[in-house]
């Protein structure tokens, strides 16, 4: 049997295959991996989530292995899987009589934080431990935070002009590709009438035997999955043929309804690109490589506010998000800046509501482990903010329902973006809404049991009155928002008879949840 002398420790969301690990053979080596417990279990994540880390990974090791690399992987039923992370590494390296440990830094701050306690028990034990990066972001964990050392609030443009700047990205010598950074403006279109967007490019695996295997360990999972025909992309060719896919079917629409609402397309045209970023299965660099390679070599097709707008979201937001996640944890897991302590209402589990919107949005999130941005921001995150949902129940439910929730992205979006918990460190106000956006932006009103023009009785949407409520009952924490001003300057022109029929509503609702 080959000697090891290092063990190397692969999360299930470290699958770049392209790390400098593997670039060359290490007979020392032993490549570890392990689906455990631990990790299915800290929140209740959707089936479709755990079968694609779970199917991704097996995979991801199938790889290894054919390019000659040695993989110890335990798989959920194995009966030496001891389903923690401490004590697997431990086991294995006894069992294996290695001499080093080393990992990949993880991006959530709970698993930096375990590794390093169990570095620092082996450490003991003369075991010598190190870390290496991802080789996955574009900046370092700290590159937010030292960028705006000293300014009392961050902005997400600046940080992404920079990263423009600093990698060359859709620059023309020192200035912006078509003169303008940002064309956020021409990115706010909902979908014609009658326009269907292309449909998705879904993958087609029987998964049925990793399936009974999770049922059987007795994993506790939530939403829907045809086991037979598992959908999401589980190697790095399929992922690069969804990116392919995107570039030349979706892209020159993806900025112009990139907010639009609709009850005809799961993902109108968006590139569902996430998982396979966030697992590192595909780089953000090559994502960006590759849009912006298919908009130069098409432009009479694909026009610059479609390019940018979706090198935006990734270079832009994704970092953005992670560096402040990281600049802010541990504390950002419990900021909570409204002290809003609503328990979430059940139908968020089951979409049961004569809400048109919220049922379409959480029936479709639990039928594909999906829901693209406005419908998590503007539909779900928007009802849960003006309803004072306790953020640690949001989170919970964002966490697990969608297949790309890892924590370094879902909190500082759902924490931060959309609850305003953390005050207006992510975003400078809080993202809420009446019907009216709902409606401009989709189709779901007509046909809604509510009505989307009323505020006051038993029929009207329910998002009217509650977001008068929310600024009402929340105007000591954000009258001096200047970019909220406004909204206080048409409540308080209101008669005092219609304010007050208008919170009389919002409390029926909120004494309700359940019911509505
Ligand atoms: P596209 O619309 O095609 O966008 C392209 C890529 O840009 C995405 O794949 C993603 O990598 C990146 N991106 C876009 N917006 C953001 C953003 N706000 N923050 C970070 N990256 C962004 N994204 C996650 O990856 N994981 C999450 O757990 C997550 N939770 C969210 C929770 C809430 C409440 C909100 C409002 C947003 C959340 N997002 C999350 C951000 C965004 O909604 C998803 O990245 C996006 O919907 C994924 O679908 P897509 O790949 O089709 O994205
Ligand atoms: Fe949603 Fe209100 Fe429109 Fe119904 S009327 S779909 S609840 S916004």
């Amino acid at each position: 049997m080959q000697s090891t002398r290092t063990v190397r420790l692969i999360l299930g969301d470290q699958l770049n295959q392209r790390h400098s690990w593997f670039s060359e053979s290490c007979p020392h080596c032993l490549y570890v991996m392990m689906e455990i417990r631990q990790e299915t279990d800290y929140v209740d994540h959707h089936i479709q989530k755990v079968m694609g880390i779970f199917g991704a990974m097996r995979r991801f090791a199938e790889n290894l292995k054919s390019r000659g690399h040695r993989v110890h992987y335990l798989h959920l039923s194995d009966e030496s899987n001891r389903q923690d992370f401490r004590r697997n590494i431990t086991e294995v390296i006894k069992q294996y009589e290695a001499e080093e440990f080393q990992y990949q830094l993880p991006d959530e701050y709970r698993l930096d934080q375990q590794l390093k306690e169990i570095c620092h028990e082996l450490k003991e034990e003369g075991i010598t431990c190190s870390s290496v990066d991802t080789e996955h972001f574009l900046c370092k964990r700290d590159d937010l935070a030292e960028f705006f050392k000293g300014k009392k609030t961050y902005l997400m443009e600046s940080f992404y002009r920079d990263l423009r700047k600093k990698h060359g990205i859709l620059m023309k010598g020192s200035d912006p590709e078509g003169g303008k950074w940002n064309y956020d403006k021409q990115n706010r279109e909902s979908l014609p009438k009658g326009h269907r967007p292309a449909e998705p490019l879904v993958f087609d695996h029987n998964l049925t035997d990793l399936y009974e295997e999770i049922k059987e360990a007795g994993v506790k999972t939530i939403g829907e999955v045809d086991a037979e025909r598992y959908l999401w992309p589980l190697d790095r060719s399929e992922c690069l043929e969804l990116l392919d896919y995107f570039a030349e079917n979706a892209l020159p629409w993806f900025g112009q309804f990139q907010d639009a609402l609709t009850q005809d397309s799961w993902s109108v045209y968006h590139s569902r690109l996430s998982f396979a970023m966030n697992i590192k299965l595909l780089s953000p660099k090559e994502v960006i490589q590759r849009v912006i390679d298919q908009w130069r070599d098409h432009k009479e097709e694909i026009d610059i506010a479609q390019i940018e707008g979706y090198v935006r979201q990734i270079l832009g937001w994704r970092e953005y998000m992670r560096g402040v996640y990281w600049a802010h944890m541990p504390g950002y897991a419990s900021e909570n800046f409204f002290d809003h302590d609503t328990p979430l209402p059940s139908w968020f589990w089951t979409g049961e509501t004569k809400m048109t919107c919220m049922r379409h949005a959480i029936k479709q999130s639990l039928q594909y482990s999906y829901a693209h941005h406005i419908q998590r921001l503007m539909v779900t995150g928007n009802f849960a903010l003006l309803a004072g949902i306790d953020p640690d129940e949001v989170d919970k439910w964002y966490l697990g329902i969608y297949i790309d929730a890892f924590e370094w992205v879902e909190i500082t979006n759902t924490r931060g973006m959309s609850q305003f918990a953390d005050g207006g460190i992510v975003g400078t106000k809080p993202y809420v809404s009446s019907a009216n956006y709902i409606d401009k932006m989709g189709h779901y009103c007509n046909g809604c049991y509510y009505d989307k023009k009323d505020k006051t009785g038993d029929k009207a949407c329910p998002f009217n009155s509650l977001y008068w409520h929310f600024y009402d009952r929340n105007r000591d924490k954000l009258s001096n928002n200047p970019r909220v001003g406004m909204m206080y300057r048409t409540w308080d022109r209101m008669k005092d008879v219609s304010k007050k029929g208008i919170l009389e509503r919002a409390d029926e609702i909120l004494k309700d949840l359940e019911g509505i």
